[in-house]
C-alpha cells in the first residue's frame, strides 16, 4: 500500500530515511511521500534520502535549531504552535493516492515523544486516510526520564492514532552491548518487518498466483479498530528459482507427478513452520498473541515457494493460537528472491508486560516528579552543549 511517511524527532527521521532508501533498493513503491519533521537542526542535516524540500525545522523562535532535549512537554507545545509549517511538508503530498499516513517516533525522547501524538491528532482532523503510528519504545538503559516520556507520550499516541504498531529497542538490545550502538541493525530490522508488510499490499492482482494475493484494504482492516500492534518475522533461503519454473516440462516428460507432489508438501511444510517461528519467535513488541483482537500473514517469496494450502494452514494455526476470529492471510510473490520469509501483524493485542510496565512507571512518577525533571534539564543541559560542537563542527 502507498504511505505517506512522516518522521518526527532523531529516531522517526532515521527510520524514515531508512525506509525511503529499503523502497527504492527493493522496488517496493510503498514511499508516496516522506517528510521528517525535527526541532533539532543538525539530525535533520544528517538524513540522507529524505527530500531536502521535506525536512522542516520546528521551534526555532524556541530552541534555535538545537532541539528540545529529552523535554517532551516542550516538544508538544512546539509541534502545537509550529503545525501550520509541517501541514506546509504535508501540502505538498498528494493525498489522495496514500492509502494511509504513517507518523514514526522514538518515544522516550523530547521532539518525537511530544510531537508525534500531536501531529497525529492533526492528520485525523484533516484527512480521511487512517493515520498509523509506529512508536519505539526506549531501551531499559537509557534512563528514568525516557521511560517516562515513552510512558505518557504511548498513552496520548495509541489515542490519537487508527492502530500504533509498537517496536520495543529494550527487547532488540543484544547482550553486552548498549542500544545506541545497536541501531543500525535495529533499524534494518525494523523496515525489513514493515517493508514487507506494507509492500504486500503494493502487488497488482495477475499472474500464477492470482487467487490469494493480499492487498491494502486487509492491511487496513487488520490495523482498524485500533489498540497496539506487533509484528513477528521469519524466513528461510530457497534455491534461487531456475528458468523453466522448477519440475517443468522435463518432469512433465518424465510423468514425475511424485515429485511435483513432494515438493508441494515440502513447500507447505516449509510455509506452516515459518508462521510458528514468525509468531513464538521475537516480536516487535513481546507479547503473549493469545487474545489479539485480528491478524494477517503475509507469506513473502518466490511464487513457486508459495502454495495456497501452507497459508491456509498457518492461517488456521495462528486462528487457534490468537483466538480470533479475524485472520486473513495471503502472498506477497517476489520474484527472484532467494528467501521465503513470513510476517506476521497481531492488531489490538492485551497481554503485553512491557505496556502495563509503563502504565506502572507513569502512576508512581506522579510521586517523583521533580526529581524526574531535574533529571530532564541536567539532560537539556548537556545536550544544547552537544548541540552546539555539533553545529560549529559542521560549519
Ligand atoms: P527526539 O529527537 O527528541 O525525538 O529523540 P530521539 O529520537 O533522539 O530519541 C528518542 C528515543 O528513540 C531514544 O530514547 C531511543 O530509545 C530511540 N532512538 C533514537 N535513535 C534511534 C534509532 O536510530 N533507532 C531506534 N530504533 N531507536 C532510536
Amino acid at each position: 500500500m502507498k504511505l505517506a511517511l512522516i518522521g518526527f524527532g532523531q529516531a522517526g527521521g532515521k527510520i524514515v530515511d531508512q525506509f525511503v532508501e529499503y523502497d527504492e533498493r527493493q522496488g517496493t513503491d510503498i514511499v508516496r511521500a516522506a517528510v521528517a519533521v525535527n526541532t533539532a537542526k543538525a539530525d535533520l542535516m544528517g538524513l540522507e534520502h529524505i527530500p531536502e524540500n521535506n525536512r522542516v525545522l520546528i521551534g526555532q523562535s524556541r530552541v534555535k535549531g538545537h532541539g528540545v532535549g529529552a523535554d517532551n512537554e516542550l516538544g508538544a507545545e512546539i509541534a502545537e504552535e509550529d503545525i501550520d509549517e509541517v501541514q506546509g511538508a504535508i501540502d505538498s503530498i498528494p493525498v489522495h493516492e496514500v492509502d494511509a499516513f504513517l507518523v514514526v517516533a522514538g518515544l522516550g525522547g523530547g521532539t518525537g515523544s511530544g510531537g508525534s501524538p500531536v501531529l497525529a491528532k492533526h492528520l485525523k482532523r484533516i484527512y480521511t486516510e487512517p493515520v498509523y503510528g509506529l512508536g519505539i519504545l526506549p531501551g531499559s538503559d537509557e534512563g528514568g526520564i525516557y521511560t517516562l516520556n515513552a510512558a505518557r507520550s504511548f498513552q496520548t499516541f495509541v489515542r490519537e492514532v487508527d492502530n500504533l504498531l509498537v517496536f520495543d529497542n529494550d527487547a532488540w538490545r543484544k547482550t553486552g552491548e548498549s542500544v545506541s550502538s545497536g541501531y543500525e541493525e535495529i533499524n534494518e530490522e525494523i523496515v525489513r518487518r514493515f517493508g514487507i508488510l506494507f509492500g504486500a499490499g503494493e502487488i497488482e492482482e495477475g499472474g500464477e498466483v492470482a487467487e490469494s494475493v493480499v492487498d491494502s484494504s486487509e492491511i487496513i482492516n487488520t490495523l482498524s479498530g485500533g489498540g497496539v500492534s506487533t509484528v513477528g518475522y521469519a524466513s528461510e533461503e530457497v534455491e534461487a528459482p531456475s528458468n523453466n519454473g522448477g519440475g517443468g516440462i522435463l518432469s512433465r516428460l518424465k510423468g514425475d507427478d511424485d515429485d511435483d507432489e513432494l515438493d508441494s508438501a515440502h513447500t507447505t511444510n516449509r510455509i506452516t513452520s515459518l508462521v510458528r517461528k514468525a509468531a513464538l519467535g521475537r516480536l516487535t513488541l513481546p507479547c503473549e498473541i493469545d487474545g489479539a483482537e485480528r491478524a494477517l500473514l503475509v507469506m513473502a517469496g518466490p511464487p513457486q515457494h508459495l502454495n495456497r494450502k501452507g497459508i491456509e494452514r498457518g492461517r488456521k494455526w495462528l486462528e487457534e493460537q490468537t483466538g480470533s476470529m479475524e485472520v486473513r492471510g495471503g502472498d506477497y510473490p517476489v520474484r527472484g528472491s532467494g528467501f521465503v520469509a513470513s510476517v506476521i501483524l497481531l492488531s489490538g493485542v492485551t497481554n503485553v508486560p512491557r505496556i502495563k510496565e509503563l502504565q506502572q512507571v507513569a502512576i508512581e512518577a506522579q510521586d517523583n516528579i521533580d526529581e524526574i525533571r531535574e533529571e530532564s534539564e541536567d539532560n537539556l543541559n548537556d545536550l544544547i552543549q552537544d548541540d552546539d560542537d555539533e553545529l560549529e563542527s559542521l560549519f
